[in-house]
């Protein structure tokens, strides 16, 4: 392989590659703007477009793409050549500045959520010059922001920005309080990727996996996680050389892949990349998700990243582990030696405890999908109910301010092996705790609920709004503020009296924490039915619409995506489900009855007096089991047909998780419970045993 400080970035027009090829003022002026989001003119524009281009050629492309993330989670692209006609029926190679700003891709065909009619189908995508432009399969990408033609936001990449200058406005107004004058306070994230890899033959035979991204039939095998074996266990050849093949190529695109193992599931695996600012590791994680498609298909493997691809083992998510820093390299989330008199740290962590406290609901939104309901709250990942974790020394330190009690240092303690050859080295002072859906790891937040197939746009721009609005209400009170230093103790003692309910540092998977929570008056959303309309809750859009995110309309249109996302996912299982029950399974154990019937009928009709009973048991319960399978066909048939009926959207997502779901999980048991008594000859796909355990 070779030397991965040449290949990385090697794709990128990165700022090595612009302080190369542009004018120093030009590059003086594109940092700028990347630092500091100022607006670029056109001169400015034309000059880089051309240094990129040309510098994309030389890379062999051929196209350029404004890469765009529309409300589908996922990312959208069109191809257009730099050919331009020139006269003697020639052609050459032209990219201007315009073309470089501004992009007009039909709009119609992404979700609007009710924004606009199909008829007004106008959009435009706008360069985004913080993230980096890139050359992939012969095309330079080129990430961009998108809206309607009336300037509705329709992705998630603008709010993302919006977020991000909220943040950057509030912190640095606490900051200056602190006589701290910083050109930029960015947020930063690390998005840890959970996946599955499974054999592509099997994979092709699955229409579930093919068209709903997980096993909507199955049943258990014999053998699942129970072993403990796999999470960090040795990587075999055929994924270690996925693994390898997938970090060149992430390389490549300047994306930081840094840790690689095995997860608690079989065949599941986890992916965490260097951290870096929100923006960049939003794209960096859309690209990942496709770059591990892409590449298993070359090494004969899929690679699902469902949140559930299989029922009885964990699921997949994506560990958001966010902080703020400024642009001198500061991490505001970082306590320092003694956290007890780091006043601007316990300030800035007030603030994210209070936002937590008070915008639960929010976060619990901004990762909700029907994909995501499978595995919140069911024992592998963090319930539905939103908590923090803060470890025994924060939480000793806030608890004595709220009393206010002069706080304990806590000591620092050697970890101590007993075998003096080993190196000592001084503890953490607070253990972990995986069970926490929002748990402080040092000098970061690691959020993680979020589902292993969303964009992590949603989350963080929820995230760094909330976070954004308390330090608003800070900075305003420090600015009427006497005497600032006891106005910053009074606002993290009564940020611990009102808030303190939000902290839990024990189990959050026990049925203790659920009755605690409720004790103590903290949402449960359950599902995304319940959850998704707290978003147009009328204190949310003002939260919105008063940090200049999104306006009341872009509210309301985002809860009707989702509750819609929500109704075609359920959906498009359950006619999967209906299709291959009655095209594959039905078919199958009919010829299985057709065989144990004339086998008990020859039996029967020699005359021999056999005994039988227990083959005719056999029979009968198969029998029994067919003629279930049939009556919950025609359940399932039922409620789709039924769902029609049914207009309101938010009745209708309710009626989709009530009827169609349990129709859906009725079916599937007896199918799971046929599995285990027809002969595997017969069966019509590949089991669990042949999916998970492949070679
Ligand atoms: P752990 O999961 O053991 O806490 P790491 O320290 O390796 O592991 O961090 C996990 C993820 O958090 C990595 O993606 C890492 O880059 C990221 N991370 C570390 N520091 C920060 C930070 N200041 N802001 C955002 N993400 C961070
Ligand atoms: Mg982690």
């Amino acid at each position: 392989m070779s030397d991965v400080s040449e290949i990385f970035g090697c794709n990128v027009f990165n700022e090595s590659v612009m302080q190369a090829r542009l004018p120093k003022a030009v590059f003086k002026a594109l940092k700028k703007t990347m630092l500091e989001g100022k607006e670029i003119n056109k001169e400015i524009a034309d000059v880089v477009a051309t240094a990129m281009k040309d510098w994309a050629i030389e890379k062999g492309a051929t196209h350029y793409t404004h890469w765009f993330q529309p409300m589908t989670g996922i990312t959208a692209e069109k191809h257009d050549a730099f050919i331009t006609p020139v006269d003697n029926g020639k052609v050459i190679m032209e990219f201007s500045g315009k073309e470089l700003i501004k992009g007009e891709p039909d709009a119609s065909s992404f979700p609007s959520g009710g924004l606009r009619a199909t008829f007004e189908a106008r959009g435009y995508t706008t360069w985004d010059p913080t993230s980096y432009a890139f050359v992939k399969d012969g095309t330079l990408y080129i990430p961009t922001a998108f809206g309607s033609y009336g300037g509705e936001v329709l992705d998630k990449k603008t709010p993302l920005l919006r977020s991000m200058d909220a943040i950057d406005k509030q912190a640095k107004r606490i900051l200056s309080k602190f006589g701290k004058d910083v050109t930029r306070v960015s947020t930063t994230v690390g998005a840890e990727q959970e996946y599955f890899l499974i054999d592509r033959e099997m994979y092709k035979k699955r229409k579930d996996l093919i068209l709903s991204g997980r096993t909507l039939f199955g049943a258990r095998p014999p053998k699942g996680q129970e072993m403990d074996d796999h999470y960090f266990g040795h990587i075999r050849t055929r994924v270690s050389e996925y693994m390898k093949d997938l970090d060149n190529e992430l390389w490549k695109l300047g994306i930081l892949s840094k840790t690689k193992h095995n997860e608690v599931a079989p065949c599941q695996h986890e992916l965490a990349p260097i951290f870096g600012t929100t923006n960049l590791a939003t794209d960096h994680n859309q690209l990942t998700m496709e770059m591990m498609k892409k590449v298993a298909k070359r090494h004969g493997l899929v690679c699902l990243l469902h949140e559930k691809p299989f029922e009885g083992v964990n699921g997949s998510g994506k560990h958001n582990n966010w902080a703020m820093s400024t642009s001198d390299g500061e991490n505001l989330l970082e306590p320092g030696k003694s956290p007890k008199d780091n006043t601007q740290f316990l300030l800035f962590l007030a603030a994210v405890i209070k936002a937590v406290d008070e915008y639960a609901d929010l976060l619990r939104v901004s990762v909700a999908s029907a994909g995501n309901d499978h595995r919140l709250g069911a024992h592998e990942a963090p319930p539905a109910i939103i908590s923090m974790f803060l470890g025994d020394e924060l939480t000793g330190i806030l608890d004595a301010i709220k009393n206010g009690e002069e706080a304990q240092a806590v000591k620092k303690q050697f970890m101590e092996t007993g075998v003096d050859a080993l190196p000592k080295f001084v503890k953490d002072t607070t253990d972990r705790n995986r069970t926490s859906p929002f748990a402080f790891t040092g000098n970061k937040f690691e959020f993680r609920s979020l589902g292993s197939s969303a964009s992590i746009a949603s989350a963080n721009i929820v995230l760094n709004t909330i976070v954004a609005e308390e330090l608003r209400q800070f900075a305003d009170r420090l600015d009427n503020a006497t005497d600032v230093k006891e106005e910053v103790v009074a606002i993290i003692k009564e940020t611990m009296e009102k808030h303190d309910r939000i902290i839990f540092n024990g189990n959050n998977y026990s049925e203790e924490w659920v009755k605690e929570a409720e004790r103590r008056g903290l949402h449960n959303l359950k599902t995304s039915v319940e959850a998704i309309p707290t978003f147009g809750a009328k204190e949310h859009v003002e939260l919105f619409e008063k940090h200049g995110i999104f306006t009341e309309a872009e509210v309301h249109s985002r809860v009707e995506i989702l509750l819609e996302n929500y109704i075609k996912t359920i959906n498009i299982e359950a006619l999967t489900m209906l299709d291959m029950a009655r095209k594959e399974i039905l078919p199958a154990v009919l010829n299985y009855n057709k065989e144990v019937f004339s086998t008990l009928k020859v039996k029967q009709e020699l005359g021999l007096n056999l005994i039988v009973e227990k083959e005719q048991g056999y029979a009968t319960k198969l029998s029994n089991l067919t003629e279930a399978f049939m009556s919950k066909i025609d359940e399932l048939d039922k409620a789709v047909v039924d769902a029609k009926n049914n207009e309101e959207i938010y009745e209708m997502a309710k009626y989709h998780r009530d009827c169609i779901v349990a129709a859906m999980q009725a079916l599937r048991m007896v199918s799971d419970e046929l599995e285990t008594i027809v002969s595997s000859e017969k069966w019509p796909f590949p089991t669990y045993v042949d999916l998970l355990f492949y070679v």
